[in-house]
């Protein structure tokens, strides 16, 4: 009897200290409330922020950040964040008006503006993403963002960001090597809108492109005709759909030009989960992938 009081009465502790260490307030931290602009920023900081962060996105995958259209959902969602990443340069024109409008006491951190942009007909191009080296200064913007934030978790957001630049490293290598057999003639492309000027820069793929740098102002029938003439006249080899193009433009250049209709190049956004450009890394060997295949001899 004794034996068995004295059990009970230890089982019973053994389940109050249980109870105390699993309950909220000991086993979850509180996450950082982060909003991102747009899906690719959205990966890059779940890849610094690990567990410490809960990331709510306002353009999600397979969305147009040029021509989204903000709804009350995103106004809350603004107002409820401690830190909003955006990408700048124009890339999100309509968020600086909802941020304002939120009054958020939320740190907006700019993640381009340590970026030295690319201008391309009077226009800045906002898509600084499609150089894998510049990721590495929103990595390293984001890890400073988050220190300040939460200097707790400081050791951890470096740590990531030091394992994530080496795997940017590692994949920006891995582009250069694999268009190093595609001889420089060849690499000349169409795309939709003009959103790959720095990936051209860096990795020596050209690109024309009857839209702007945003997909807003519909191509005229001059800028059509432009392409393709252009493309003829340099004998571009493919022409690429994009994940937030209207594909009948590629098509309509491809019929008239002769160049093959290559697959679709994630240009401004990821893809969902089930889709091959579910993260920024996913992203970008597909965009190889799909160019190498094109253009291959
Ligand atoms: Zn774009």
């Amino acid at each position: 009897m004794r034996f068995r009081l004295s059990f009970s009465y230890v089982y019973f502790l053994c389940f109050i200290i249980v109870m105390f260490l699993t309950s909220p307030t000991h086993a979850e931290t509180k996450k950082i409330s982060v909003v991102a602009s747009f899906s690719i920023i959205g990966d890059l900081v779940q890849q610094v922020g690990g567990d410490h962060v809960g990331i709510t996105m306002i353009v999600g995958p397979e969305e147009d950040a040029h021509v989204y259209q903000p709804s009350p959902a995103d106004a809350r969602k603004i107002t409820q964040a401690e830190i909003i990443f955006i990408n700048g340069l124009g890339f999100e024109g309509w968020l600086s008006r909802l941020i304002n409008a939120t009054k958020s006491k939320g740190t907006v951190v700019d993640l381009s503006s340590k970026i030295k942009a690319r201008q391309t007909q009077g226009e800045i191009d906002p898509h600084v993403w499609q150089d894998v080296n510049n990721v590495k200064i929103y990595i390293q913007e984001i890890c400073q963002a988050l220190i300040a934030i939460d200097p707790n978790n400081g050791a951890d957001y470096q740590k990531n960001s030091q394992l994530y630049i080496e795997k940017l490293s590692k994949l920006d290598n891995e582009i250069v090597e694999s268009l190093t057999n595609i001889p420089l003639d060849d690499r000349r492309v169409v795309s939709t809108h003009d959103a790959f000027g720095y990936f051209s820069a860096r990795y020596g793929v050209a690109f024309l492109a009857p839209q702007g740098v945003s997909t807003e102002a519909e191509a005229s029938a001059r800028d059509i005709a432009r392409i393709i003439d252009a493309a003829k006249a340099q004998k571009v080899k493919a022409v690429f759909l994009e994940n937030v193009a209207d594909p009948r433009l590629a098509r309509r250049i491809s019929a008239e030009t002769n160049a093959r209709l290559g697959g679709t190049l994630y240009s401004d956004s990821l893809t969902g989960a089930k889709g091959d450009g579910a993260t920024y890394l996913e992203m970008m060997r597909h965009n190889v992938k799909e160019i190498v295949r094109a253009l291959k001899p």
